[in-house]
């Protein structure tokens, strides 16, 4: 079945189009990772103490759960519903990340789903590891970016007075919880020196963060297997997975987006996020979290896996016929043609 679409002339005709550099962009990332190599290669790891280790591991971990659980699951996905303190928790995790605000976050990411792999995808990983990685960060987006950007419905996350908050003030609060109070805590409370406190927690830490986070757009869709569907490019990559407490699992997180767990098992399958929002869920702070029934999940692996499946797979690709890949509207086309719910249930 071939479904055309105006996309794909779209793709073709933008392939040569110049995106102008962001000088900026690219002096600020540059900076940031020769600052973190000089860390790595000259700080005196043995003197540092162990609080610093502890609270280095902590701030990664809870960036880590403020983009996974906050920015991806709860805004961009809305796999289940928060409230306000944890959403207040989420926020100040994300902002530990320091990475874009919120709002920008999600409208990315959701222009990255319905468009994957075409020109509308801000990190198309068709042109390759680099651009996928940080590359897309060091240049304007592409017109078609752009555009499918202004179309996203965004009013969910416009309704939340905290994202908007976070929208508003996202400069100050990255510089408050990825800076200031990451690097004043150890020499303030531990009497760690201010010079380590600075470049091992401002920058090394900051640095790992990013790529933690850039390897799922980067390496979860370029190598691994892909068993519930084959067609699409994300797929399984169990060391993205130890980067980012969870988000590796990414050939199932794009066929079924909706699932909290963005996984098909839960914290046994190294998933610290998942395993943070069944706690929160005890408490009630987390509430209507969404997964599919092993039936559905079961029924995806045998139509459109790649045989990888340890349970379903049995080294059989799926039976279902090609599909026409790199289009821009395949997301609606094919929450229609395949009879697979892509949304969750509401
Ligand atoms: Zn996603
Ligand atoms: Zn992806």
């Amino acid at each position: 079945m071939h479904v055309p679409l105006d996309s794909k002339r779209i793709s073709m005709a933008s392939e040569k189009m110049k995106q102008p550099i962001i000088w900026g962009n690219v002096i600020a990332i540059v900076l940031f990772h020769l600052l973190a190599l000089y860390g790595l290669f000259t700080l005196p790891w043995t003197q540092i103490r162990w609080q610093t280790y502890l609270w280095g591991y902590f701030l990664y971990l809870a960036g880590g759960f403020g983009v996974a659980g906050g920015a991806h699951r709860l805004y961009s996905h809305r796999t289940y519903k928060a409230k306000w303190p944890l959403r207040i928790i989420l926020l100040i995790c994300f902002s530990i990340s320091g990475q874009n605000s919120v709002y920008d976050w999600v409208r990315d990411h959701r222009v990255h789903h319905k468009f994957s792999e075409t020109d509308a995808d801000p990190h198309n990983a068709h042109r390759g590891f680099f651009f996928s990685h940080v590359g897309w960060l060091m240049k304007k987006k592409h017109p078609e970016v752009i555009r499918r950007g202004r179309q996203v419905d965004m009013s969910d996350v416009l309704a939340d007075p905290l994202a908007k908050f976070h929208k508003t003030y996202f400069t100050w609060l990255k510089l408050l919880f990825c800076f200031v109070i990451p690097i004043a805590v150890p020499p303030l409370l531990w009497n760690e020196t201010w010079y380590i406190s600075a470049l091992g927690i401002g920058v090394v830490r900051y640095v790992a963060l990013l790529n933690a986070a850039w390897s799922v757009n980067s390496l979860a869709h370029i190598w691994g297997g892909k068993p519930y569907d084959k067609q699409i490019s994300p797929t399984e990559n169990v060391l993205v997975t130890w980067l980012t407490a969870g988000e590796g699992w990414h050939n199932y997180h794009h066929a079924i987006p909706w699932d909290y767990k963005a996984a098909e098992l839960g914290p046994s399958s190294i998933n610290w996020t998942t395993y943070l929002i069944q706690m929160f869920s005890k408490i009630g702070w987390a509430y209507d979290l969404k997964s599919p029934s092993e039936e559905l999940i079961k029924k995806l692996v045998e139509r459109r896996g790649d045989g990888t499946h340890p349970k379903w797979g049995s080294g059989k690709q799926g039976k279902e016929d090609q599909i026409g890949i790199g289009d821009g509207d395949k997301y609606e086309q094919w929450g229609a043609a395949r009879e697979l719910p892509m949304e969750g249930p509401s």
